[in-house]
């Protein structure tokens, strides 16, 4: 069986000293694609250096994630995510969107910066890997105002309620990144994705946050995407094979990799 990790941060510090054994374990335990959502021009470097290294495995994502944005930065970092998707191949631009819960100050810069990238997203024909956090309605709207036949995409680390999960697929190329938050009780998202046709599911960690059960308090890894996929098995009263298989195709339709 094999799987995708759409969503991991596999270039961040917390890997500095174990990166290799990291990957390999991934991939002994059938995650052979890593999708990797750039932070800022800060982890730019490492996540190219770790694609480099893995070209079949680990694929990079280029954007600037809202709790990054920043009033002093925001041009630099902006006109580096276009620079760089001129330069490079990118599987998408990622991560972007809102974030209400570090900094509510920042949110009309926010809302500039994640328009900006939807739109360069569009220009390159790019998916877009899209971060909310206590901003769900914001960052919709924005999309829903923009949104057109080309542009497609995933709200990553999706925690929201059915009536959420259906303004996200009537979009129309839209998916719901499905990570470690499944895995928590009283979460209360099995009950919602028990709703939500699996033909619009992808599966992430978000490593080296949200650890999935039972490795709560660890530091994530790809090789936990397992764990997500066995407890949506449970959710969906369907075999774990049938997961990997629609997850993965949902996956490689949504990024373009075959
Ligand atoms: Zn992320």
């Amino acid at each position: 069986m094999k799987f995708i990790d759409t969503h991991t941060h596999l270039f961040l510090k917390q890997f500095d000293k174990d990166i290799d054994l990291v990957v390999e374990n991934a991939i002994a335990n059938g995650v052979s694609k890593m999708f990797l959502p750039n932070i800022s021009s800060e982890t730019t470097n490492s996540m190219m250096e770790l694609c480099k290294k893995y070209p079949e495995n680990c694929f990079p994502m280029m954007g600037v994630h809202p709790c990054d944005v920043k009033k002093e930065s925001i041009d630099k970092e902006l006109l580096h995510v276009k620079k760089m998707i001129e330069k490079e191949k990118f599987i998408a631009v990622g991560e972007i969107g809102l974030d209400l819960y570090w900094d509510k100050t920042t949110l009309d810069i926010q809302k500039e910066a994640f328009e900006t990238q939807i739109k360069l997203a569009k220009k390159y024909q790019l998916p877009i890997v899209i971060h909310v956090r206590e901003s769900f309605n914001e960052a919709i709207e924005i999309v829903e105002k923009i949104n057109d036949e080309c542009l497609s995409g995933v709200f990553h680390c999706f925690t929201g309620d059915v009536r959420d999960a259906k303004r996200i697929t009537d979009l129309g190329s839209f998916y719901l990144g499905i990570g470690g938050v499944l895995t928590f009780k009283n979460s209360g998202l099995d009950n919602t994705i028990k709703e939500i046709d699996i033909a619009h599911l992808i599966l992430e960690t978000d490593s080296p946050y949200l650890t999935p059960a039972p490795f709560r308090g660890k530091r994530n890894e790809s090789k936990y995407i397992l764990n997500i996929a066995e407890k949506l098995a449970e959710v969906k009263g369907i075999s774990l094979e049938k997961i990997a298989e629609i997850t993965n195709k949902n996956a490689s339709n949504l990024f373009n990799i075959s």
